[in-house]
């Protein structure tokens, strides 16, 4: 799996990198970014729900 984030659409809400901390951090200025295009197995989750609770839509996820 991949996941993009549209910097364009985030508004740093932060809920992604609050509640996946394993896929997605914060900037210095607050806006979320994605650690690694490539989430390993064991994040599939983390990713899903960080997707799943962005109030813009900004994540995308990509399968293989
Ligand atoms: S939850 Fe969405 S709007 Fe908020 S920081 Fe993450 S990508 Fe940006």
């Amino acid at each position: 799996m991949k996941v993009h984030l549209d910097r364009e659409r985030c508004q740093g809400h932060g809920r992604c990198y609050v509640l996946a901390s394993s896929v997605f951090e914060s900037d210095d200025d607050g806006y979320g970014f994605v650690i690694s295009g490539a989430v390993p197995d064991d994040f599939h989750d983390a990713a899903r729900k960080g997707a799943g609770n962005c109030p813009e839509d900004a994540i995308t996820l990509i399968r293989d």
